[in-house]
């Protein structure tokens, strides 16, 4: 007996899954456009960016025995690549981060981006901490890299088409703007996709991330290049956005739903890789701590069910496949792995 499964976008949506692809029409209110924004074409050459043979693939020497990649081939013309924006110590212990982890000390913290490439589009999933003086770079203690890290890829920011911003913290949105006196978009011609729930979150945060939103989001809208969605939406036929809430109200991941071997860009659902083995360890910083094991549980069993790798931000862990251990349990190896150590 066959057995119909449904497809995997399905599976591992929060919620039923509407798929309301761009929202039409402007809403002048709050300076933001939706529906699609017309784009330039993408300029695209294979032969200056680091596009890997089938299976990983990587520049970089191998360290530890681990195999490191950066640039994974999902299928005939779908690539996923991680790149690293900064490497370091997490600003504070393990046991104030992690209060139940049961581990103490300091531990590395890596802040990846991640950069899928389809026929039609250049998307960049999260912008990481930013130059010195973006709020991340100062709070990590090191600026990012990305603008050299895209630079070795020979795409230049306004290749990119989409960015899709997994949720508001500033170490995932560090780079969307240059220039600290006149903050104007980074990436000037792609569309920056966020929550509605997310962006929703940040406006009430009050205080905290006030000038957060000055400088970071508020020059996205008057450009007239910040896209709220609602839910589950489709960026082109192997692309979608899933709800993945906990972290933050609005946080969401990227499903690229190649046919083969689907991969999931998670965000900060997982901060730690302690979260990947005990879905229910808390992160102190959580928005909603039970929807956040609820989203970690979520994704993982859907992982393990159906082979859905996983890229996290936060590890050097870059992708990992995940097995079933008991219903909160899993075990993860790491399918490629960071180059960059932290000391
Ligand atoms: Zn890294
Ligand atoms: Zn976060
Ligand atoms: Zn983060």
């Amino acid at each position: 007996m066959i057995a119909t499964r449904m497809p995997v976008r399905v599976a591992i949506a929060a919620f039923p899954l509407v798929t309301t692809g761009w929202p039409e029409g402007e809403r002048p209110a709050n300076g933001v456009r939706t529906g699609r924004t017309p784009l330039p074409s993408v300029r695209r050459d294979r032969q200056r960016g680091r596009m890997a043979p089938p299976g990983h693939h990587c520049d970089h020497p191998a360290s530890g025995g681990d195999v490191p990649t950066d640039t994974l081939r999902l299928g005939a013309d779908l690539t996923v690549t991680t790149l690293c924006d900064a490497a370091g110590s997490f600003p504070e212990p393990l046991e104030d981060a992690f209060p139940d982890a049961g581990n103490t000390g300091r531990w590395p913290m890596h802040v990846h981006c991640h950069l899928v490439r389809t026929p039609t589009r250049t998307v960049l999933v999260d912008a990481g901490v930013g130059p010195e003086w973006a709020p991340a770079g100062e709070w990590f203690g090191r600026p990012g890299r990305l603008p050299e890290e895209l630079a070795a890829l020979g795409v230049d920011p306004s290749e990119i088409t989409d960015v899709i911003l997994t949720h508001l913290h500033p170490d995932h949105i560090g780079w969307v703007v240059a220039d600290e006196d006149a903050p104007k978009p980074y990436f000037a011609n792609a569309r920056h996709v966020v929550q509605n729930a997310e962006l929703k979150w940040l406006r009430d945060s009050g205080e905290e991330y006030e000038e957060l939103y000055e400088s970071h989001i508020k020059p996205l809208m008057d450009a007239q290049l910040l896209v709220e969605v609602t839910g589950a939406a489709t960026l082109d036929e192997r692309l979608d956005l899933v709800l993945a809430p906990g972290h933050t109200p609005g946080h969401q991941c990227l499903l690229v739903d190649a046919p083969d071997r689907p991969l999931l860009i998670t965000g900060d659902a997982f901060v730690h890789r302690g979260q990947m083995t005990s879905a229910g360890l808390a992160y102190r910083y959580e928005e909603g701590t039970e929807d956040a094991a609820k989203t970690r549980r979520r994704l993982l069993s859907v992982a393990a069910e159906r082979g859905v790798l996983l890229a996290p931000c936060h590890l050097d862990e870059g992708v990992v496949l995940v097995e079933s251990a008991s219903e909160d349990s899993f075990r993860t190896t790491a399918m490629a792995r960071c180059p960059n150590t932290v000391a």
